[in-house]
């Protein structure tokens, strides 16, 4: 079982994802969370040619395809083997995120960068994905001032993040079966729970 946790920046994805690990993990299953790059040599190294403000500016098709490099080695050498394992994945951000980032965000076109990406994972799609969709004011205040030192994107304005949401609902309105939407603004115990029940129905199939 493959999950995705997406959304914009400061939606909360990373604690659903931690919480949900564990709920699985407390009833003996084996799960592997990891985000992306994911921990892959090269995917490191990729990720870190992106968000550094060392290496100067970097036009939108570098970047995307940046993303996707990395991602391809996430892919292959990470969540690929972990399913063949019988491990239950999940993923903080996987295609949808460069969909919306690069696609919508930078202007590439979303079909565009879905191909590519799904292209780069050889079609390696969730099962589901957990879109926490946060209003982008709401986003930019839930954004701790720490991680919004290191946030490349801090200084985007709200319109870049308004397109970036839009995307990621367009995303999900087109598979819904595919995906559960959620309010980021809802009580974390509550988007839990019903993460939790989504994945229990998944699993009983
Ligand atoms: O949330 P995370 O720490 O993974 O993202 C790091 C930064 O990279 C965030 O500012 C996010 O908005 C951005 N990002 C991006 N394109 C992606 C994935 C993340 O611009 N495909």
């Amino acid at each position: 079982l493959f999950i995705a946790f997406e959304g914009g920046d400061g939606a909360g994805k990373s604690t659903q994802a931690g919480l949900l690990a564990e709920a699985l993990e407390s009833r003996g299953l084996k799960v592997l969370r990891t985000r992306e790059p994911g921990g892959t040599p090269i995917g490191e190294k990729l990720r870190s040619l992106v968000l550094d403000h060392g290496h100067g500016h970097i036009d939108a098709h570098t970047e995307a395809l940046i993303f996707a490099a990395s991602r391809a080695a996430h892919a292959g050498q990470v969540i690929r083997p972990a399913l063949a394992r019988g491990e239950i994945v999940l993923t903080d951000r996987y295609i949808d995120s460069s969909v919306a980032y690069q696609g919508a965000g930078r202007d590439l076109g979303t079909d565009a960068v879905r191909s590519l990406n799904e292209w780069a994972t050889a079609g390696l799609l969730p099962d589901l994905t957990v879109l926490l969709d946060v209003d982008p004011a709401d986003g930019r205040r839930r954004r701790t001032a720490g991680d919004a030192a290191e946030d490349r994107l801090e200084s985007e304005a709200d319109e870049f993040h308004t397109r970036i949401r839009g995307a990621f609902l367009e995303l999900a309105a087109s598979r819904p079966e595919e995906y559960l939407v959620l309010p980021a603004h809802s009580p974390i115990s509550e988007l839990a729970a019903r993460i939790l029940d989504r994945v229990d129905a998944l699993l009983a199939s």
